[in-house]
């Protein structure tokens, strides 16, 4: 377990790899199409808190525009990605500093401008 410093939840952290069988399928949730595979990230970091259940998530790419969201994956321990999906940003800010969440909408845990830095 990480330790932890009160008030501030940890960042869970956890390392996966997207292989690049999957960058065809990322880049496809690109409608502008300037995407590269070279924009896709394969080296992956589950940015949400840190947590026992459910799945790691890590940010693949992002995609242009304004409310488009982002390209995700997600795996389980000791296993590669076999999926790829967009989805929209978590709509929430720091009340104090205005920074954007970096989560997905509907991410489980805390924001991630509540974790510890
Ligand atoms: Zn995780
Ligand atoms: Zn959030």
């Amino acid at each position: 377990m990480p330790t932890s410093t009160p008030g501030r939840p940890a960042v869970c952290g956890e390392r996966g790899y997207l292989l690049s069988d999957l960058i065809p399928a990322v880049l496809t949730h690109n409608v502008a199409g300037a995407a590269e595979p070279g924009d896709v990230e394969q080296d992956l970091r589950c940015t949400l808190e840190a947590h026992t259940t459910g799945d790691h998530h890590s940010l693949v790419m992002e995609l242009p525009g304004p409310d488009t969201g982002a390209v995700w994956t997600r795996w389980t321990r000791g296993h590669y990605p076999t999926t790829v999906t967009a989805l929209l940003d978590c709509p929430s800010t720091d009340p104090d500093t205005a920074e954007p969440c970096c989560e997905f909408a509907g991410h489980p845990g805390a924001h991630s401008y509540e974790h510890r830095k």
